[in-house]
């Protein structure tokens, strides 16, 4: 069973289900060429696809095209569902830094024949994910600065102001759908520069003052 912990006390949570939104920052919309949705696009990783810091992105054989998304990971600590916005903060146990690992190749085929995208999204390595810091540590989650690098090359750089759907919304609307369970993860979508990662390169992902993860690809 994979967990991750709130740094600074020994609470650990089982990693549960992975819920993940896609297009919630317009710019990255735009450079896929999708448009931007009115309601939040969900899909969900497995936790068998969790990896740490320091562990290795392994590319499947049946993809020639794998994505980096570097994306602010909000841990739910209490369980819920059917919450308001108003009332969805207090179930946040804490914020990590994550990795949508996406092959993108394989999406997109996917995608134009309307068939489901798991296995572009959770195979294996798929989701690289920090330990967390408590949610009291962050005064305002919708001002973080969120990076990646290739190989120290710097190739998104975003603000999680410009997040369409906001953490209260998210975890409402997602809670009338899924009863979130502690140690259930979302990840709240990507900013602009999503691009292409190879065998041998190493992304190193970050969002200031909430954690870091360097991470090879094989
Ligand atoms: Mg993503």
């Amino acid at each position: 069973m994979k967990t991750r912990g709130i740094i600074g006390t020994d609470q650990q949570f089982p990693i549960g289900k992975i819920v993940c939104l896609a297009r919630n920052y317009a710019e990255h919309a735009k450079e896929l060429g999708n448009e931007t949705p009115a309601a939040p696009v969900l899909f969900m990783k497995p936790a068998s696809s969790v990896i740490g810091d320091g562990e290795t992105v392994r590319i499947p054989s049946y993809s020639q095209e794998c994505h980096y998304e570097v994306e602010l990971a909000v841990l739910i600590g209490t369980e819920t569902r059917n919450v308001s916005a108003a009332d969805a903060m207090q179930y946040v146990a804490g914020y990590g830094v994550s990795i949508d690992m996406t092959l993108r190749d394989v999406q997109n085929q996917l995608k134009a024949k309307g068939l489901p995208w798991d296995i572009a999204k959770g195979f294996d390595t798929a989701c690289p994910l920090s330990d967390f810091i408590p949610a009291a540590a962050v005064p305002d989650p919708h001002a973080l600065n969120l990076k990646l690098a290739v190989n120290g090359e710097g190739r998104q750089d975003g603000s999680s102001s410009d997040m369409i759907n906001r953490i209260p919304q998210i975890i409402a609307h997602i809670s009338g759908i899924f009863t979130l369970n502690p140690g259930d993860v979302i990840l709240t979508g990507t900013p602009a520069g999503v691009g292409q990662v190879r065998a041998g390169d190493v992304m190193t992902a970050e969002i200031v003052s909430v954690g870091r993860l360097v991470i090879p690809v094989a």
